[in-house]
């Protein structure tokens, strides 16, 4: 027995991961990677369908999930379920969290299984619960979400006297501006939340660190002049080609003072887009007087997103200061900060006690390379997270993206066993 848990709740934990069906694992997962829940505005889609379906699996199978817009035509869904025995003033709160939304496909010819059809490659015998579930959003994160819908199923049915209770919350827009976890937090949703497992792909791994981000527009002013007397102006494009190399220098000397993270690596300042003229018509003998770039930041624990910024603009200063008529201005437009969850968290406790039982082996740690929903729960609400579950890594966002569904099967396991290590402390 390599548990610290008392044997009564090993053996309710136990019986948890045992009770959840792959078989509904299977059917959620696929279900869900059927509905094309891709935000875009022009073709007019978002992740209703799929909200939808996750309120009605969950009704049908006897729960009362609540539903409400994050943004018009843009649902979360919420649903409880607590034990008999549950004390809102006593008992802990966890959440399984996920999210409906997916990333756009592409060009689906491109794919060699199309994006949205839900084809299962079944495994040894035809078994689909051993096989590979293929398509746009099935680890990023509909088989997480299956996982977690399946075990707040698994734990009803072992634990209707839980002293507990377990919330699912499963948003919209968390590919954009995470608009879903916002308005769950604004609306009151975690206020009870003790404690959230972010059902994320991460190939299982338990992840308690995750990178933060920084989205920021940078627009570089000059003179606009004739291409044959540059002198008559000022040329945004040196100032924005020199702002380029010295935040390359910030950032070496940042991974000089930083060193590599255990889990999340490097930081990064990456420019992603330039673009000069900023606005109208590009022409070659003509100077503009505008030029943007868009910068990519990636921190890790010891880095102050504050003095981030302000590094930017001193940056912009002294380049401004080398050139009359030259200006910056830097927007920082979205600041999602790295989170680091206390490694003796009675969450982290309560995994690490049931996954070798669940998992069959040693629990294996990692770090999330980017910014999830679990980035604002922390962050807002200082709620431990823990993110972990079903999906390879670096598979999201690709084409031919597949899940293992033995992976999937196996994360409900791990939250239902979780669950039960957790709540009955
Ligand atoms: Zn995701």
């Amino acid at each position: 027995m390599t548990s610290k848990l008392a044997p009564y709740t090993l053996d309710v934990a136990r019986r948890a991961a045992a009770a959840v069906d792959p078989a509904r694992v299977v059917e959620l997962a696929k279900g869900l990677v059927r509905i094309r829940s891709v935000f875009d505005e022009q073709r007019g889609t978002t992740e209703a369908g799929a909200a939808r379906y996750v309120a009605e699996q969950l009704r049908a199978a006897g729960f009362e999930p609540v539903v409400e817009e994050a943004a018009p035509g843009r649902p979360n869904v919420i649903c409880d379920f607590e034990g008999s025995a549950f004390d809102g003033a006593r008992h802990r709160t966890l959440m399984f969290e996920g999210h409906t939304d997916v990333v756009t496909e592409g060009d689906p010819t491109v794919w060699t299984i199309p994006p949205f059809a839900g084809q299962i490659d079944p495994g040894p015998g035809g078994d689909p619960a051993t096989g590979v579930l293929h398509g746009r959003g099935s680890a990023d994160m509909k088989a997480g979400v299956a996982a977690a819908m399946a075990a707040l199923e698994a734990v009803r049915s072992v634990a209707p006297d839980l002293p507990g209770r377990i919330r699912l919350g499963i948003v919209a827009d968390e590919e954009g501006m995470m608009l879903g976890i916002k308005s769950f937090i604004a609306n009151g949703w975690a206020d009870e939340v003790a404690g959230a497992i972010i059902c994320e792909p991460e190939e299982n791994e338990l992840c308690l660190f995750q990178k933060g981000a920084m989205r920021l527009h940078v627009r570089v002013y000059g003179v606009m002049s004739h291409g044959a007397m540059p002198y008559t102006g000022v040329n945004p494009l040196r100032g924005l080609a020199d702002f380029v190399v010295a935040v390359r220098d910030f950032e070496r000397s940042e991974h000089k003072r930083l060193g590599e993270h255990e889990y999340l690596g490097l930081p990064w300042l990456t420019p992603t887009i330039i673009k000069a003229p900023a606005r109208g018509e590009a022409q070659l003998n003509v100077m503009p007087d505008e030029a943007y770039l868009a910068l990519d930041v990636r921190t890790v624990p010891g880095q102050d997103h504050e003095v981030i910024e302000a590094e930017l603009n001193r940056i912009a200063r002294d380049l401004e200061a080398g050139t009359p008529r030259l200006r910056f201005v830097i927007e920082c437009f979205e600041s999602r900060p790295w989170t680091a969850t206390d490694p003796h968290d009675p969450l982290v406790a309560a995994i690490e006690s049931v996954y070798a039982e669940v998992m069959g082996r040693a629990p294996r740690y990692g770090g999330v390379p980017g910014a999830t929903d679990g980035t604002f729960l922390w962050a807002l609400k200082d709620i431990p997270i823990v993110t972990v579950g079903p999906g390879d890594r670096t598979i999201p966002h690709q084409v031919d993206e597949f899940v293992r569904l033995k992976d999937a099967v196996a994360a409900a396991r791990l939250y239902a066993a979780a669950a039960i290590a957790y709540l009955t402390h």
